[in-house]
Parts: C-alpha cells; sequence; structure tokens
C-alpha cells in the first residue's frame, strides 16, 4: 500500500496520493498552530503563576533582608526552588548588586530559554517605603513544555486517529466507486469480441449513474454501430458471392456448351459431318476390342469418288463440296446404326462395319456403287453424276487391327482404280 501510495500506478492511487498529500499539509500546519498557540498560553498562565508566588514571598524575604537573617533568607530560597515552576531565584539590593543567586540545575545543563518576573522588595517604617532590592523568580521553556506536552499529545493522536480513519475509508471508497468499476470496465473491453463468440456489450454491475456508466452506455453504443457495421459488410459479401457463384455457374455451363461444340467439331469433319480420320480410327479402335467384336468378323470399306479432280476443275469447288456432302449422305443412308463413316482426307472415305462378314460388306460395297452411279445430281442448273472406287477387306474373329483392315482395303481399291474405277475389289 506504502509502495503504490508513493509510485502510484493508476489513477486512483495518484488521486489518493495528491489528497493525501495536500491533507497531511493541511494537518500538519493545523497541529504546529495549535502547538504554538498551546505554548503562548501555557507560558502566560506559568508567567502569572510566578507573580502571585512573588506577591506570596516578597514580604517574609523583605524582613529577612531588614532584619539581616541569611538563615531565613536561605530557607526562602530554598523552598521556592522547590517548587516545579520555578527554576531560579535572585535576590539584587537596591544597586542592583546580587545578594542572592540561586539555580534548581547545575552549570552543564542550562535550559534552552529562561524568562522571569521581578518585583520591587521594600520595608515600611514609620510610614514611609524604604526600598530593599529587587527579587527575580525564572521559569524555563522545559517547564513549559512538560505541562504542554500533555495536551499536545492529545492533540497528535486525535489527528493520527482522524487521518488513519480517513485515509482507509478513502481508500474503500475510491477502491468501491472507482478502481473497481475501471478495472470490470477494462477487463470487459479486453472480453468484447464482435460477432456470434464472445461477448458483444459492456455490462458493469455497477448500477448508479455516473461519469463509469454513461462510459458504458457510449462504449455499448459505439459497439452496436460496429456490430451492425460488421453485419451489413457480411451481408454485401454473402451478396457478392452469391452473385459470384452464379456468374462461376453461368461462365462454366457456357464453357461446357462450348467444350462440347469443339469436341464436336474436332471429333466431326464441318463439311460432310461425317468422322474425321483420327475420331473415326480410334472409334473404330475401341469397337474392336469389345469382347463381342472379338468373336465375330469386322469389315472395312475404303472408298475414293472417281475422276474428282476432274468434277472440281469442270464446275468449281463449291459443286466439288456439294458432291462431297451429297456422296456421305447417299453412303450413311445404306449404313446401320452402329457402323462408322468417317472422311479420311480429300476424297476419300472409310466405312467400319463390326459384326459384318465379307459377303455381306462386299454386298453393301456393291449396293454404294450403284446408288452413287445412279444418282442425278441438279447444283446450280447443272446436272452431275459421278462414281465411286471402293475396297473391301474383313478380319474373322477379331484376328485383325483397324490398320491391317485399312492396309488392305487400300490395296483393294488401288485395285478397283487400276481396273477402270467404279468397281468394288475384295
Ligand atoms: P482418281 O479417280 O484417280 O481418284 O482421280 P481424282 O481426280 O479423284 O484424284 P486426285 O487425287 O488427282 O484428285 C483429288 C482431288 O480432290 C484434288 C483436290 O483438289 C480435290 N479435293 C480434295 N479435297 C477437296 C474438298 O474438300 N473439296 C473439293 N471441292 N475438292 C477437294
Ligand atoms: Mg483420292
Ligand atoms: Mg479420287
Amino acid at each position: 500500500m506504502l509502495t503504490s501510495f508513493i509510485h502510484p500506478k493508476n489513477l486512483s492511487q495518484k488521486l489518493m496520493r495528491v489528497i493525501f498529500s495536500i491533507y497531511l499539509g493541511v494537518s500538519a500546519l493545523v497541529t504546529g498552530i495549535q502547538f504554538f498557540t498551546e505554548y503562548a498560553k501555557t507560558q502566560d498562565s506559568i508567567q502569572s503563576e510566578l507573580v502571585q508566588l512573588e506577591q506570596t514571598v516578597r514580604d517574609p524575604i523583605a524582613t529577612s533582608l531588614w532584619q539581616y537573617n541569611q538563615k531565613q533568607l536561605d530557607s526562602l530560597v530554598a523552598g521556592l526552588l522547590k517548587m516545579p515552576i520555578i527554576v531560579g531565584v535572585d535576590i539584587l539590593d537596591k544597586n542592583a548588586k546580587v545578594l542572592v543567586s540561586s539555580r534548581s540545575y547545575s552549570d552543564g545543563a542550562a535550559p534552552l530559554s529562561l524568562f522571569a518576573t521581578e518585583t520591587e522588595l521594600s520595608w515600611q517604617l514609620n510610614g514611609s517605603q524604604i526600598r530593599l532590592g529587587t527579587l527575580k523568580l525564572y521559569s524555563s521553556s522545559e517547564v513549559v513544555l512538560d505541562r504542554v506536552l500533555f495536551g499536545f499529545a492529545l492533540i497528535a493522536i486525535t489527528a493520527i486517529i482522524k487521518l488513519s480513519v480517513l485515509f482507509f475509508l478513502f481508500i474503500w471508497a475510491l477502491d468501491r466507486f472507482l478502481a473497481r468499476p475501471l478495472k470490470e470496465l477494462m477487463s470487459q473491453v479486453d472480453e468484447v469480441q464482435l460477432g456470434d463468440r464472445g461477448r458483444e456489450r459492456i455490462n458493469l454491475s455497477v448500477v448508479e449513474e455516473n461519469e463509469i456508466s454513461k462510459l458504458q452506455s457510449h462504449m455499448n453504443k459505439m459497439l452496436c454501430s460496429m456490430e451492425n457495421g460488421r453485419k451489413k459488410l457480411l451481408q454485401d459479401e454473402q451478396g457478392k458471392r452469391a452473385w459470384l457463384e452464379d456468374a462461376v455457374a453461368k461462365r462454366t455451363e457456357e464453357l461446357q456448351v462450348l467444350n462440347d461444340k469443339l469436341r464436336e467439331l474436332a471429333a466431326y469433319d464441318s463439311l460432310t459431318g461425317a468422322l474425321n480420320r483420327g475420331n473415326f480410327f480410334e472409334t473404330a479402335r475401341h469397337l474392336l476390342a469389345q469382347p463381342q467384336s472379338q468373336k465375330s468378323a469386322a469389315s472395312f470399306i475404303l472408298m475414293d469418288l472417281d475422276y474428282f479432280k476432274f468434277i472440281n476443275d469442270t464446275y468449281g469447288h463449291f459443286v466439288g463440296d456439294q458432291v462431297l456432302v451429297h456422296f456421305t449422305r447417299a453412303v450413311q443412308a445404306h449404313l446401320r446404326k452402329g457402323d462408322l463413316l468417317g472422311r479420311l482426307g480429300g476424297e476419300e472415305f472409310a466405312v467400319f462395319l463390326p459384326d459384318l462378314g465379307i459377303e455381306e460388306a462386299v454386298a453393301l460395297a456393291d449396293r454404294l456403287r450403284q446408288s452413287i452411279g445412279e444418282a442425278r445430281l441438279v447444283i446450280d442448273g447443272q446436272s452431275i453424276t459421278y462414281t465411286v472406287s471402293l475396297g473391301v477387306s474383313s478380319s474373322g474373329y477379331g484376328d485383325k487391327s483397324v490398320e491391317e483392315l485399312f492396309k488392305l482395303a487400300d490395296v483393294k481399291l488401288y485395285g478397283a482404280k487400276e481396273k477402270g474405277r467404279d468397281r468394288v475389289e475384295m
């Protein structure tokens, strides 16, 4: 408690130090004044006692002087010195010459200060006064202090009691009304945490209306507006997130559509809609690898339009393209659901026929050749006919790969061209 008084750490301790320093100073001053007043009063009363004593002993001393009775004089002086308030007696003759000078203390133990009263000594003779000398009675500061001390001790004790009671009352009041509510406020402020968990409001146990309760309500207002701001931010953020998720979902969908389109574009020939070379071979390989394909035959027809360069040269490229489209549709019309039609490049096409033996494949190839040969196309008012050469290959029970079938069919196709075109070779 004393160290916190000397080195105050908080507001209430500082307040206590200031107030107590002032109170202590004022108390010391008041007590000092009281003491000096008491001292002066006591000195006055001792002085008047000395005067009274002088009145009492004046006549016997004058008698002794008149009668030159030294023995009586000495015993009178000794009697005076025994009185507690008298520390010294001087008797002087009428020429101020010392006749008797007696002290109750030794020379080495002289009091701090002396004060004296004096009175005339005289003898009445035939109606006239004869002056004999002067009587001086001395008293000292020690005598005054002896008397004052008790009163002063009372004053000091009362002052100390008052000071102690006030000190503890003050500590209690500061602690009860300032330190404790402030400490509670601080610890609650430390615990404040906006959001679902933790303390959101400050709720002090002190209920009376004062600066601290006002501070609490101001802080709660601030916390409330902070919480509202936080909730609004959270809502905004959630709104933004929802919007973002929506936008991402939409964009993903669009990307999916684009992806499908790209895959289609990559898988199919853009002019004819037939499978492109890569996709055709990959799908054919996949179909051939199926367990059921291993147990049955599969066939491959390679087709190349005859004199296609001539068609291009005669009717133009646009017509050539239309012929390619016509060819694709015509072939497609003859195929089953699981058959594959691919454009291998330029005017070269291939058909992969799973589960179809060589005879049926040749028959189909011939039907294709015939149907193309009989077709009459009218494009831009021009009647066009064309033919196709076909090479057929077949595998029994999965003994050939798609590449081997293709190579075989290519040889056959070459043969068909050699033999005059518009033919099926197997
Ligand atoms: P053959 O009977 O020996 O097959 O003779 P051909 O003229 O058909 O063969 P060639 O390889 O000499 O000519 C093929 C032509 O096909 C050459 C090329 O300009 C043409 N061609 C390739 N792709 C296309 C296409 O997509 N559209 C058009 N219009 N012509 C194409
Ligand atoms: Mg060709
Ligand atoms: Mg050709």
